[in-house]
């Protein structure tokens, strides 16, 4: 029988909806969430990420501020200008866009950010927190794969999960919200030796990887969860994950897609993140 669709677009509209409602509930009570991006340089890929964010806030009654720095922009700049908008009452969460130019440390930058402001959860105050059990935020895409496991009542506690991939962004945070819900978590990542067989054994596989056609049919367990972070071109120049997905389609038990998948989640949950932060900061909560 051919997989579930985990349908990421419908989940993350439902979402929104919600979040939406909340804000104007805040909004009544003389409260507007404000998120602030800051973008430096003019990388294409990042334009696209920015606009979406914007649209999305706009659509949920966020109050949302682009600033654009040039490409020459020195870290010590970005860093004053980080410094103001953690005292700017109008803003609420900070998000720096990512990639940097090279002369800017982005570690460095973060560090500067106000983690009651850090929507994006960097922060190494708010990594700890998550680690520990006791999170303020939830960095956007891991949250966005766990609500959408929840949505469609996949059950973590107790199952093999895998997440391949071990970034900052994605791997570590996942796996340590897996861990927390009780998963029996691997991270695989470059250096992993017989991956394909550990693979084989999740009841859950998340891959973070980054390579088209990097997950192939054999290496899922018959009826697994399969959620598909990457977002690749293909060979064809269209947008795909890491899963062969016709592969994937006739093992799995649910399957994301990319388009439609994971990443409209990663945006709803930065408008959550804001939501909570104007909420925490406004003294709502
Ligand atoms: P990184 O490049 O930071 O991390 C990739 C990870 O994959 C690393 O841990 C790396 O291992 C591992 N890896 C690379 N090659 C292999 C291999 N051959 N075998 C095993 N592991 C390997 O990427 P990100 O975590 O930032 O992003 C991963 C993917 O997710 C990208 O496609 C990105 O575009 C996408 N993404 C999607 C989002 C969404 O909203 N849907 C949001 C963020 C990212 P090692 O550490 O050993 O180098």
């Amino acid at each position: 029988m051919a997989a579930v669709i985990i349908d990421g677009k419908q989940t993350a509209a439902e979402l929104r909806a919600r979040i939406a409602k909340e804000c104007t509930a805040l909004r009544r009570s003389g409260v507007l969430p404000g998120l602030c991006v800051v973008v430096v340089g003019d990388d294409p890929a990042s334009a696209v990420y920015v606009r979406n964010k914007h649209r999305a806030c706009e659509e949920a009654g966020i109050y949302s501020e682009i600033i654009s720095l040039p490409a020459v922009t020195t870290q010590q700049a970005l860093c004053t200008l980080i410094r103001q908008l953690n005292e700017a009452p109008q803003i609420h969460g900070i998000l720096v866009q990512l990639p940097l130019p090279p002369q800017i440390n982005p570690s460095a930058v973060i560090a500067v950010i106000d983690p009651r402001k850090d929507v994006d959860c960097f922060h190494a105050q708010n990594v700890g927190l998550l680690y520990l059990g006791t999170p303020r935020f939830s960095p956007c895409t891991p949250a966005g794969v766990i609500a959408l496991l929840e949505e469609y009542g996949i059950a973590i506690a107790g199952k093999e999960c895998v997440v391949l991939g071990r970034s900052n962004i994605v791997g570590k945070p996942l796996a340590a919200m897996l861990l927390a819900r009780d998963g029996t978590v691997s991270i695989c990542h470059s250096k992993t030796q017989g991956l394909r067989e550990i693979c084989a054994r999740a009841d859950i596989l998340i891959s973070a990887v980054g390579h088209a056609g990097f997950v192939r049919g054999d290496m899922i367990k018959p009826g697994a969860a399969v959620i598909d972070v990457g977002i690749n071109r293909g060979a064809d120049g269209k947008l795909c994950g890491d899963v062969v997905f016709s592969e994937a389609l006739a093992r799995a038990g649910h399957l994301t897609p990319v388009p439609g998948g994971v990443g409209p989640m990663t945006i709803a949950m930065l408008l959550q993140n804001t939501l909570t932060a104007a909420k925490l900061l406004s003294g709502a909560f």
